[in-house]
């Protein structure tokens, strides 16, 4: 029998200095061990879960580059290689200084589970660099990911291993790095996703992770009798996801009362209007700037949006911006749903918070794996030399969000009644990939 607190003991010991490795690795084998001691205990002599939990492999190299007053500046680059016994490893760049190897452990993790989810064939990685993109010319841009690429090419490929875009990594560094790759390789592959819609990307890439994850709201909701029409929503973060997950839930019918970025959030009490979130999107990094022209807005500098009621609220910033507090002040003021378009963005004790008040609690591995299935649909594009129109993807899309609900569903429904959704994508992002390792042997 597999024993929790003696599993995290190796792995912590194993992986020392890496929080945000081992919160991943808890939140899913405190569901993973209990069905393995009753369903498959033969998991445990072949060690699944230990090498689930061993990146196949890890690189991390040496990017150096120039700035535009020519000096010499060194950053690091890696690339992690988790899990391909499904597919190749897929799973997005991103630029941050805050990335370093427990983070994108992390997030390689994660993704090994949410790739196997969407049920397309592809494995999980993960890779960045601590470069940090903020203020940054488009030529230093250029350079970085160009000499980034100089060495990451050799790693990658078409059926080896597909990077995409993740924080700081959006479709002009994507275009860089491509050129660069192809410029190297001189080859014209699909050797990443993410691409313009002009030279072999799929049409609705951008707007997958926030479309995706308001279809699995809607998918929520609707499993409730109840719809978006009329919901009060808050969302975190200003990026690509936060952006397109408020674009869908306007058109949806719901009313998105916040955005934010590191610097504070916008509430807006009248709701975000379409014509609003493309006057955002012009101001870059200064958000504040949209209290000028929009009087129903305020701007609450170093805040965080969960103190504003909603029914739902849907972070899309980055990981742990949602802690124990914030989870209570949600559930008291009548939360009905949290759905996560970041990754791991609720801290373990929030998602406890969650469950203890039994209100939906949608993990980013099932409710934002609607980016990764368009890269993988993109993946698929590419191989056959074609390029779907909007609805044929979108509809994919849908249909691919529903299909990880309803697996939610199979395994996370509780005795009681209440789904749990967190316990629902680990086990149905599991047992794919555990049966793949079983099958192909002691690799
Ligand atoms: N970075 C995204 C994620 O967290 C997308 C990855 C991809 O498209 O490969 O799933």
């Amino acid at each position: 029998m597999l024993n929790l607190t003696k599993f995290l003991g190796y792995v912590a010991e194993h992986n020392p200095n890496e929080p945000e490795f081992l919160q991943a690795v808890t939140e899913v084998v405190e569901d993973l061990i209990p069905y393995i001691n009753n369903h498959h205990q033969d998991y445990e002599t072949l060690k699944i879960l230990e090498r689930i939990a061993e990146p196949e492999r890890v690189v991390s190299f040496r990017v150096t580059w120039l700035d535009d007053n020519n000096v010499i500046q060194v950053n690091r680059g890696y690339r992690v290689q988790m899990n391909s016994a499904i597919g190749p490893y897929k799973g997005g760049l991103r630029f941050s200084p805050t990335v370093n190897l427990s983070i994108l452990k992390f997030l390689a993790f994660e993704q090994v589970f949410k790739n196997s989810l969407t049920g397309l064939p592809i494995g999980g990685g993960k890779g960045g660099s601590d470069f940090n993109p903020k203020g940054k010319s488009d030529m230093e841009i250029m350079r970085f990911c160009q000499s980034f690429m100089t060495e990451l090419y050799r790693h990658i490929g078409a059926e080896t291993d597909v990077p995409a875009g993740d924080i700081g990594v959006g479709g002009r560094e994507i275009g860089y790095l491509y050129g660069q790759y192809k410029r190297i390789q001189n080859n014209f592959t699909g050797v990443l996703t993410g691409k313009g819609v002009h030279w072999g990307g799929s049409y609705i890439r951008p707007e997958a992770t926030g479309y995706g994850l308001l279809y699995f709201v809607s998918c929520v909701l609707d499993n409730n009798n109840d719809t978006l029409e009329g919901k009060t929503i808050a969302i975190s973060g200003a990026g690509n996801v936060a952006y397109y997950a408020a674009e869908k839930a306007i058109l949806l019918g719901a009313k998105v009362i916040t955005l934010s970025n590191s610097s504070g959030t916008l509430y807006d009490e009248d709701g975000f209007t379409l014509e609003k979130l493309h006057h955002l999107a012009t101001l870059g990094r200064d958000i504040q700037e949209f209290t000028k022209k929009y009087k129903s807005a305020t701007f609450y500098a170093e805040q965080k949006p969960w103190q504003f009621k909603c029914d739902i609220a849907l972070p899309c910033a980055t990981q742990n911006e949602l802690d124990k507090n914030d989870a209570e002040i949600l559930v008291e003021n009548g939360c009905i749903c949290v759905a996560e378009g970041a990754n791991m963005p609720s801290t373990a004790e929030a998602v406890k918070v969650f469950h203890a008040a039994k209100i939906v609690y949608a993990p980013g591995k099932a409710a934002n794996a609607g980016g990764v299935a368009v890269s993988g649909l993109e993946m698929s594009q590419n191989a056959i030399g074609q390029q779907w129109n909007t609805q044929k993807v979108d509809s994919q899309l849908k249909a691919i969000m529903e299909n990880i609900h309803r697996t939610c569903i199979r395994y996370g429904k509780e005795e009681c009644g209440y789904i749990n959704y967190l316990r629902g994508a680990n086990i149905g992002g599991f047992i794919k990939v555990a049966e793949a390792m079983k099958a192909q042997g002691v690799v």
